[in-house]
């Protein structure tokens, strides 16, 4: 079971995750717990990091060490009073450490990867701290464990490392054991490198750390609870009648959150796909709701789109010009410039003339792309790039889809009936996703006139 950062912020949601897991665990289940930190704190320590590696002035880290201090302090006395002097002990351990890290990086005015990746897990160690001594408050026998303790065992790269497949063994030998009699707590979006260095899974990556972890189990179950109540149809603030979907493929949702649906950390599904094991999104504030089950999916679809989801601030990048017909190379260039500037591209899509491929990236690296393609243009490999910022991606997502005829039309004609320019269109042979760009100012009516068009707010019929 994995617990987001408003699951625990305050001791009456802790209490709720702790009758959650012991009404799990007391019905004769094994559970192991994967926490990330409370809301905001991942955030607040990049900020902080950052702002003293460029900055001569230090005087936020006091004061910030106190806000954590307080924050976690008063979590801990609500959720668990007779471990509050012996866990305040050790988060003021942890406190300590963070501040030694913090005064050194503005010191030396330097903020390495490693360092920063060390920095950030620091609302994890926080928070698996007071949810441990929440769960021995209530009798149930429990540790904490880092996710190197744990036996995540990652790429070096820092910030988005991925769990390698040693980690396997590792983690059955050091979590398997403690399952019998207790429940661990362990830090979720962190593991560590063959040699020990600490890494982290990139943003949201405790959702993946629940995976790695279940996966390695071979759990019956990963639970990943919330503060909603399962995989939307759509974004409500969009949508306002946009529904809880009650199952839906692997692939389905990694193509919803490859394509920034916030349901969860793209590469938490691969894991659990691996292995054929169920996940489940539910809410911790809503706990009778049967949220969202995530399975193979073998069975025939009814519904051929099952979701939608909406990007707003991409850019599209346009690349033209005659020289690039029949050129071998080209694309091999392009994206070559693209890559080496760490530029990612999230669709793409080139007519068949050859005369023109277009992009869409994100907005804040439209600049970069278009340095960088420039060199081409300088080149004579290609004419023209010009680049459009004014636009937004929606992605329609179901796995119905495949095979099933006429959804494209369906979907361009309810967009043309409804006064909709279409600028660029991109289908993967997955044919899982069909994903189109349009102005920026019909994105949201789009998103509504699909919802309308596939009955997404109808329940599922079956
Ligand atoms: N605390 C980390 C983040 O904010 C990981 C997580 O929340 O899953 O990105
Ligand atoms: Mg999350």
């Amino acid at each position: 079971m994995k617990f987001g950062g408003t699951s625990v912020a305050d001791g009456a949601s802790v209490s709720r995750v702790v009758d959650i897991v012991e009404s799990c665990h007391s019905a004769g289940n094994e559970v192991a717990v994967v926490v990330s930190a409370q809301r905001g704190v991942t955030d607040q320590l990049i900020t902080m990091a950052t702002e003293l590696a460029n900055n001569t002035d230090s005087s936020g880290i006091e004061p910030f060490i106190n806000s954590l201090r307080i924050r976690h302090g008063k979590v801990l006395l609500e959720s668990a009073e007779d471990y509050a002097d012996e866990v305040g002990i050790l988060v003021e351990e942890q406190l300590c450490n963070l501040e030694n890290i913090l005064n050194a990086v503005h010191n030396l005015r330097e903020l390495t990867p490693r360092s920063r990746d060390y920095i950030i897990t620091f609302g994890e160690r926080l928070n698996s701290l007071v949810v441990s001594a929440a769960f021995r408050q209530r009798g149930i026998p429990s540790e904490t464990l880092d996710g190197c303790e744990a036996g995540i065992v990652t790429t070096p790269n820092h910030g988005e490392a991925m769990a390698l497949p040693q980690s396997e063994e590792k983690i059955q030998k050091r979590v398997l054991p403690l399952l019998a009699d207790s429940v661990p707590v362990i830090m979720g979006f962190m593991g560590c490198t063959d040699k020990g260095v600490v890494t982290t899974l990139g943003r949201s990556g405790s959702d993946y750390s629940a995976a790695i972890i279940g996966a390695a189990l071979d759990a019956d179950e990963i639970l990943i609870w919330t503060d909603v109540d399962g995989i939307m149809t759509s974004d409500p603030r969009l949508i306002p009648d946009a529904r809880v979907i009650p199952s839906i493929s692997y692939l389905e949702v990694m193509e919803l959150s490859y394509f920034g649906a916030k349901v969860m950390h793209p590469r938490s599904i691969e894991p659990a796909m691996n292995k054929n094991i169920i996940v489940r999104v539910k809410n911790t504030f809503n706990p009778d709701h049967p949220g969202t089950t995530i399975v193979r999916g073998e069975r025939r679809d009814t519904r051929v789109v099952k979701a939608l989801t909406y990007i707003e601030k991409v850019a599209m990048v346009n690349i033209c010009g005659a020289q690039m017909i029949g050129r071998p190379g080209v694309a091999k260039a392009i994206f070559s410039q693209l890559a080496d500037r760490d530029v990612n591209v999230m669709m793409i899509s080139q007519g068949s003339s050859e005369a023109n491929i277009t992009l869409v990236v994100e907005e804040s690296q439209e600049e970069t792309a278009r340095e960088a393609l420039s060199a081409l243009v300088r080149q004579g490999m290609v004419r023209q790039v010009t680049t459009n910022r004014d636009v937004c991606a929606v992605a329609v997502v179901g796995s119905g889809m495949a095979g099933a005829k006429g959804t494209g039309g369906r979907i361009f004609t309810a967009l043309g009936n409804g006064g909709i320019n279409v600028m660029m269109i991109s289908q993967g042979s997955s044919e899982v996703n069909i994903s189109f760009v349009v102005r920026q100012e019909d994105g949201p009516r789009a998103v509504r006139i699909l919802h309308d068009e596939f009955h997404l707010s109808e329940e599922d019929d079956e």
